[in-house]
């Protein structure tokens, strides 16, 4: 069993601005990160990612708790413990492209080793080795400008690699590539990450990136952990509406469970045909994701309405139909077709039940993003 390589214990971070007063940006984080494993921390702007990487690496201090690397404390706010981020053995990428245009990639790639003061002999070796990896061999002269996007990610990379640590904190790290290449360069970050066996910690917006790279997610709101579990999980079992609208698409109906049946809000006059949980009363979301609602004919099964709009996407069609008040997005294959205002009945398997959204929630959720 492999060993917990990054511990956060009750972390807590506390900012006190003069226009908004006080943010906990950070509230009660506990997490165990095992060595080998690529976790990433996930969620909309504002929810606390990167002040909690900053916390890890040591560039922010804790108002509460502790921070545990390699089995090390390296962060305590009760014993006033601050370890520097150049003792943490850690490699770090971020969003910009953090390398220097004035040194060559030599340079820029040796430059961790020569504060570490490691021999001329051993440092022109390592370098070689990690651009080696990096795909940047033979380039060491030339400068960071003369070179692609793509290229001047792979020279933080060779820089993050070059004192071979154990964990590797990547910020948002392909967000200013193109697509194609941000692709590529996962690929070769897991690919590094297989020969020299560090633990990775990713932090994104974008969830279909941290679901091709990560072996469990951590997915944040508002300062505090919504759920951590693998990509697979998360998506097939969020546990809130947060959730399951952050993973992949969605689509949610506003329903009343009345009298054992569920309608769509504000309508009673046809009951929508769905398994009540246990419990389950009053006003609630039914959530499911776009290609798992049937579109049956209008002589077939389930919830009767209409085609309201189709719209051909590459792969498969989008359909609107009508609920009650509300307009329902689902998707089929190309070979189901029906046609703008013909009936129809539509089926829902096994969806999610949430409680309707909170409105004071969507407020501080507003809040936070304009700070
Ligand atoms: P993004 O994806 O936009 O980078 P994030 O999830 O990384 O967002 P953080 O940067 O960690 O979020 O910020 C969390 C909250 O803390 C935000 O409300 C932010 O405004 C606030 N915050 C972060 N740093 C500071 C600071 N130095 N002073 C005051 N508030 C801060």
């Amino acid at each position: 069993m492999a060993e917990n390589q990054v511990v956060l214990r009750h972390v807590t971070k506390r900012f006190t601005t003069r226009t908004m007063g006080t943010i906990t940006a950070v509230d009660d984080f506990n997490l165990e990160i095992k060595e080998g494993e690529c976790f990433s921390f996930l969620g909309p702007s504002g929810c606390g990612k990167t002040t909690t990487l900053r916390m890890i690496a040591g560039f922010e201090d804790l108002s509460e708790g502790e921070i545990e690397l390699c089995g090390r404390l390296v962060s305590s706010s009760a014993k006033n413990l601050y370890i520097p981020p150049e003792e943490r053995d850690l490699g770090m990428v971020f969003q910009a492209f953090a390398v220097w245009p004035h040194m060559n990639i030599f340079d820029n790639v040796a430059f961790p080793l020569k504060i570490r003061k490691v021999a001329k002999k051993e440092i022109a070796a390592r370098v070689k080795d990690a651009l080696k990896h990096c795909s940047l061999d033979g380039l060491e002269d030339v400068y960071p400008g003369e070179l692609s996007g793509g290229q001047q990610q792979r020279i933080a990379l060779a820089r993050a690699i070059v004192t071979n640590p154990k964990v590797m904190l990547l910020d948002e790290p392909l967000s200013n590539l193109d697509p194609k290449l941000r692709e590529t360069m996962r690929f070769e970050i897991k690919e590094l990450q297989r020969q020299f066996g560090f633990t990775i910690i990713f932090v994104t917006h974008d969830q279909s990136e941290a679901m091709a790279i990560s072996d469990r997610m951590m997915v944040c709101d508002m300062g505090k952990i919504v759920q951590i579990d693998t990509p697979e999980n998360l998506y097939n079992h969020p546990n809130s509406r947060f959730v399951h609208n952050f993973l992949g698409e969605s689509t949610f109906i506003n329903v009343e469970v009345r009298d054992g049946r569920v309608f769509p809000k504000g309508d009673t006059s046809q009951p929508i045909g769905l398994t009540i949980p246990e419990g389950t009363k009053g006003e609630m979301v039914v959530a499911t994701r776009p290609n798992a609602i049937r579109l049956n004919g209008g002589d077939g099964a389930g919830f009767r309405t209409h085609i309201e709009k189709r719209i051909f996407l590459t792969d498969k069609t989008e359909y609107l139909v009508p609920v009650g008040a509300q307009l329902v997005k689902l998707q089929t294959p190309h070979r189901v077709v029906f046609a703008p205002g013909e009936e129809c009945a539509i089926e829902i398997a096994n969806p999610s039940w949430y409680p309707p959204e909170d409105a004071a929630a969507e407020a501080e959720r507003a809040r936070r993003n304009i700070i």
